[in-house]
């Protein structure tokens, strides 16, 4: 019996892990691998980290927790959560079942890209999803924002604003783009037909001429219905981009003894912020394995 399993070992499962092996807490972490931003070349906005390829730091971060005896790590998915507080059992896609009295969730989320080709091979390299991580890399040059709902507008006039003076929106079909023109921003609402990975990215339309750009930038959907956090019944909000677990003050959920930080605990998605509310996870987690009833669940939410 760990005191906690942690579900993902990326930004948010491994700082929640270092909070716990500095009170010599027994924790399992399970984790497949595959950190989101893991087809990015760096990682920016990190503080310390800037630029540095997102597996460096992770490897950073495993090497830190290697001193702590009693930290341990499972690389597999952890498929299925049952049992309750101080008595969860978590199912694993190769291995034995293992038992912990409490749960952190940190498995990120699934980023469901559109259904375009070229543009999963361009994802995290010249199709990006934030100014912030990626976007003075890009400064100055012709950007396109390919909308996928209203946030586009936003993303737009972002861009255009602090980061270049030629934007252009590709609408796909989204509307409410009118003031666009006015703001400087170029609206161009044919159908990508493929996306082509050169020096920077090629959109080729159904008709009319190629269009050429540095980078384009696009919000993914995401998805945790066939997660751990989906399976498991943890209280839900409904974010711009999709559902992000409900958590409290010290990243507890609606389920007793079960924490949850990083992606799938917010809906703005940052290596910082999944670093900040990992490290919340971690002390919350530890304060109710030491005082039982001092971190309360949060109340279910009437369906
Ligand atoms: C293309 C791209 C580029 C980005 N660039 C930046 C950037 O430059 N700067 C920045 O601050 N942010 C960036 N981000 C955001 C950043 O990647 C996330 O905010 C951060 O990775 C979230 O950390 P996390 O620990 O919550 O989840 P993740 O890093 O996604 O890690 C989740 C971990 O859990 C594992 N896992 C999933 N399911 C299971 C399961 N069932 N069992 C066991 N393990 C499981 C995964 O394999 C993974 O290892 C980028 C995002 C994308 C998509």
């Amino acid at each position: 019996m760990f005191d906690a399993a942690i579900i993902g070992g990326s930004f948010a499962g491994l700082s929640a892990a270092l909070q716990l092996a500095r009170a010599s807490r027994s924790v399992l972490i399970l984790d497949e691998g595959r950190p989101r931003n893991r087809m990015s070349l760096a990682a920016h906005g990190v503080p310390g980290w800037d630029g540095v390829p997102p597996t460096d730091i992770l490897a950073r971060f495993r090497a830190d927790l290697a001193k702590y005896p009693t930290i341990s790590f499972m690389d597999t998915r952890a498929e299925e959560i049952s049992g309750g507080l101080d008595a969860f059992t978590v199912a694993t896609e190769t291995r034995n079942p293992v038992h912990a009295r409490r749960i952190i969730l940190a498995h990120g989320v699934q980023d469901v890209l559109p259904d375009l080709p070229g543009l999963a091979e361009a994802w995290g390299r010249t199709v990006l999803h934030c100014p912030y991580c990626h976007g003075y890399e890009v400064k100055g040059r012709p950007l396109a924002v390919r909308a996928s709902g209203p946030m586009a507008v936003h993303q737009a006039q972002m861009l255009r604003a602090d980061w270049s003076d030629d934007v252009t929106l590709l609408t796909n079909g989204v509307e409410g783009v009118d003031a666009l023109a006015s703001a400087g921003i170029r609206v161009d609402h044919r159908e990508p037909l493929r996306l082509v990975t050169g020096d920077g990215i090629r959109v080729c339309f159904q008709d009319g001429p190629d269009a050429e750009f540095a980078a384009i930038f696009t919000a993914p959907e995401i998805d945790l219905t066939g997660s751990p956090a989906g399976r498991l019944g943890v209280g839900l909000s409904e974010g711009p981009m999709g559902p992000f677990v409900r958590t409290g003050p010290m990243q507890q959920t609606d389920v007793p003894g079960v924490f949850a930080a990083g992606d799938l605990a917010t809906p703005m998605w940052n290596v910082n912020y999944a670093v900040g509310d990992g490290a919340r996870a971690g002390a919350g987690c530890h304060q109710s394995l030491l005082f039982p009833g001092f971190i309360p669940a949060l109340e279910k939410e009437a369906a």
